[in-house]
């Protein structure tokens, strides 16, 4: 069977007002997310599975300072690094997590090898470090992950703490995250986010990234999604299961399905959040109710699109 194919991915909803970095800087993000639906698409269009074009994807955002996952990831309260990310296989609702996982240098691959070589969908902490190292995954000093932009993000959330001016902290400064989600020739659907969570968050606090259902879902016939936002709301609507089951039993289009969690559910916390998602018919949405979301989707037409706020930059078709 070949059928349309299709990638989208996000790099968090954290995005910075557009003043605060140089043309330059944001030029490098845009590429760095192309180069994430580069890795994605070239993995599609060779016929390769959904599943492997989202890890694909996911890792090149995860190696880049960009956005807060892998090396670039926030810090917490502790100043170190906890990070967590799932997988999700649509074909067959397998799955696998990570979560405040220190020493993983792709936590999205660890995930992957919890879904396929372990009998468990989540593992946590050193037992998730120890798992990825038996697995020969490549390990890191914590320090690894560690930026300028991270620290300094660090000691603003504490000052505002201390003043009392948390609410008036950017998006940019609290979090981020990367997702991705694909539609293969075969008709499979995946999903797959990676985060290093929330600046400042408590020691061992775990986000919605590594809960299936709540920041990640993919179910063939229906849909991929993958959430960006503060995690704890996602936990507490089963966001993304949630945009599954309103296309599966109210007929909601991925539309309607992804604007009711993003402008509706979510905003009603009065939270930023947006979404990575795709169908079943390869039609790519990522909506946000922030100032920007790192973003970008090769649709079934082959083209290309990037964007970091509400302009969107058009590569063209790929080859
Ligand atoms: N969802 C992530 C978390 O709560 C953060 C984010 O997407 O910005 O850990």
């Amino acid at each position: 069977m070949t059928g349309p194919i299709g990638i989208c991915i996000h790099g968090g909803c954290g995005t910075l007002d557009r003043s605060l970095q140089s043309e330059a800087q944001w030029a490098e993000s845009r590429d760095h997310l192309a180069q994430s639906l580069t890795a994605g698409w070239r993995v599609l269009k060779a016929g390769g599975g959904a599943l492997d074009a989202v890890e694909a994807a996911v890792r090149v955002m995860e190696d880049s300072a960009h956005f807060n996952a892998g090396y670039g990831a926030a810090l917490n309260e502790a100043s170190f690094h906890e990070l967590d990310a799932s997988i999700m296989n649509g074909a067959d609702l397998s799955a696998g997590a990570v979560c405040a996982a220190r020493r993983i240098r792709n936590p999205i691959t660890a995930a992957r090898a919890v879904m396929e070589k372990s009998s468990c969908v989540l593992l946590a902490a050193e037992a998730a470090d120890a798992f990825a190292e038996r697995q020969g995954l490549a390990m890191v000093a914590n320090s690894y992950f560690t930026t300028q932009q991270r620290v300094d993000a660090l000691a603003s959330l504490k000052q505002r703490a201390e003043r009392g001016t948390l609410a008036a902290a950017s998006e940019a400064e609290k979090h981020g995250t990367v997702g991705a989600v694909a539609l293969d020739a075969h008709g499979n659907l995946a999903a797959g986010t990676s985060t290093g969570g929330f600046n400042n968050k408590p020691v061992g606090r775990i986000g919605d990234t590594p809960i299936v259902g709540a920041g990640t879902y993919a179910r063939n016939g229906v849909c991929a999604v993958s959430g960006t936002g503060q995690g704890e709301f996602f936990i507490r609507s089963s966001a993304a299961y949630d945009i599954a089951a309103r296309m599966m039993y109210a007929g909601n289009s991925l539309e309607e399905a992804t604007d009711a969690l993003v402008f509706q559910t979510l905003k009603g916390y009065g939270i930023g959040a947006g979404f990575a998602s795709i169908d079943a018919s390869g039609k790519v949405r990522a909506p946000f109710n922030t100032l920007g979301m790192y973003r970008g989707w090769i649709g079934a037409d082959g083209k290309m699109t990037v964007a970091t706020h509400l302009e969107e930059h058009h590569l063209g078709a790929m080859a």
